[in-house]
């Protein structure tokens, strides 16, 4: 048998070997955030690219877990849709934070990480052939998930204008078709930290009940909005019945190994992704699901406080990066800064990153890979603020050696 592994050829020349990876994954290679991280150990830079925090979250959290492994809860099989303890938990944290009522037991599925939420629902959803409608730059795995479920991303890409990025809702309605299934949105957005207005909400639930579109929403930067308030998109009418709403403990609770995250959303559609998820991991995370019903229980000081740090944050690091002469688009939420380098005199941000270690020692991740219009994202460089107050000061100084 002649073996290869390399990418799929599509060239369609010789017939040559098969190759290992399958097509829809072809092209897919290394993940952006993998490449960068091992990047920053190699170098010793500061690694603002990959998008972890660099102090754990709140110590009863740890502990609380560390309590869950020695009381032995969690550490054999948890139920599959996740433990009570925490399905409960979610439910009351939608009540308590939006007025949103999901039922325990049918309309909520504990997943490992919004990641697996994100490939469980797609898979679950998408039949061969179906389009997707993804806002561009869209995050690595949905690409990879629409990929491999057979079906066809079709991009709706966020434009800069003054200062921000924003959707064009011609645009999006414009790209829906009768192949169509489902609107894959993610508010707050990375990379570009935008958050979607009320108004904009509106008009893309008015079109999804229109369409009869499925939507999947990533939330994951729910407690990181920093002007005005998070609006879930399953709160507008019409919505709730036709919305898989996608959140993630890694964000919020700054524990993004532990990797427990969730959907909520009726009970057909809870079904139909729990069919698909208990084939990828089953269940994950048993004593963290323990910890994490405990998280969302804290008082709304622990979310306004994590809130406000990062808010402080944002801010250091937009000033240092503007000082350094990089266009920065201030973003409303996440926690992620895209900048412009074209004041640096620079065009291309995938060969910038690269460069970035040996000439001043940070690292960032090039918003071209989030792109299926490269050109649209060339000169887009993101940069994460969830690191120490110290930190973000020595990378902004260093960053700013870039101009001297
Ligand atoms: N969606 C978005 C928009 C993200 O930024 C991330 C991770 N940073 C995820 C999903 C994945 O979350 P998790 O680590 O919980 O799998
Ligand atoms: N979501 C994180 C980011 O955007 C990275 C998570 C990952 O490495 N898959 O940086």
């Amino acid at each position: 048998m002649a073996l290869m592994t390399a990418s799929h050829d599509s060239s369609g020349a010789a017939p040559g070997p098969r190759p290992f990876l399958n097509r829809g994954l072809a092209g897919f290679g290394t993940t952006i955030f993998a490449e960068m991280s091992a990047l920053a150990a190699r170098t010793g830079s500061i690694n603002l690219g990959q998008g972890f925090p660099d102090a754990d979250g709140p110590a009863e959290v740890a502990e609380a877990a560390v309590r869950a492994i020695r009381d032995g809860r969690g550490n054999q099989y948890p139920p599959g849709p996740g433990v009570p303890e925490l399905r409960t938990a979610i439910a009351a944290h939608q009540q308590r934070f939006y007025g949103l009522t999901y039922d325990p037991d049918t309309e909520v599925l504990v997943t490992a990480g919004a990641t697996e939420a994100i490939a469980a629902s797609l898979l679950a959803l998408l039949e061969p052939g179906d389009e997707v409608i993804a806002l561009e730059p869209y995050y690595d795995s949905y690409a990879a998930c629409i990929a491999m479920a057979g079906a066809t991303r079709v991009p709706v890409t966020l434009r800069p204008h003054e200062g921000a990025f924003h959707l064009d809702l011609d645009e999006l309605r414009a790209a829906v078709t009768p192949r169509t299934r489902l609107l894959l949105l993610n508010t707050p957005h990375n990379p570009t930290g935008t958050v979607l207005a009320p108004a904009e909400l509106a008009a893309i639930a008015e079109l999804a009940v229109e369409r009869d579109l499925l939507v999947i929403t990533d939330e994951v930067y729910e407690h990181l909005v920093f002007e005005g308030a998070h609006t879930p998109l399953a709160g507008l009418p019409g919505m709730r019945e036709r919305t898989v709403t996608i959140s993630s403990s890694g964000k919020t609770f700054s524990f993004t190994g532990w990797k427990v995250g969730w959907i909520t959303a009726p009970p057909s559609l809870v079904t139909a992704v729990r069919t698909a998820k208990q084939f990828l991991t089953y269940v994950s995370s048993g004593p963290f699901q323990y910890a994490i019903a405990e998280a969302l229980a804290l008082p709304d000081a622990y979310y306004t406080g994590f809130r406000e740090e990062l808010r402080a944050k944002r801010d250091i690091l937009s000033d240092g990066l503007r000082a350094a002469g990089f266009e920065v688009f201030r973003p409303r939420g996440t926690y992620f800064i895209t900048t412009d380098i074209t004041p640096l005199g620079e065009k291309d941000g995938l060969d910038f990153c690269r460069s970035l270690p040996e000439r001043c020692g940070v690292v960032a991740i090039p918003n071209a890979v989030f792109y299926d219009d490269r050109a649209a994202g060339r000169s887009l460089v993101r940069f994460a603020f969830c690191k120490q107050t110290a930190v973000l000061e020595e990378a902004a100084d260093r960053l700013g050696r870039l101009a001297r």
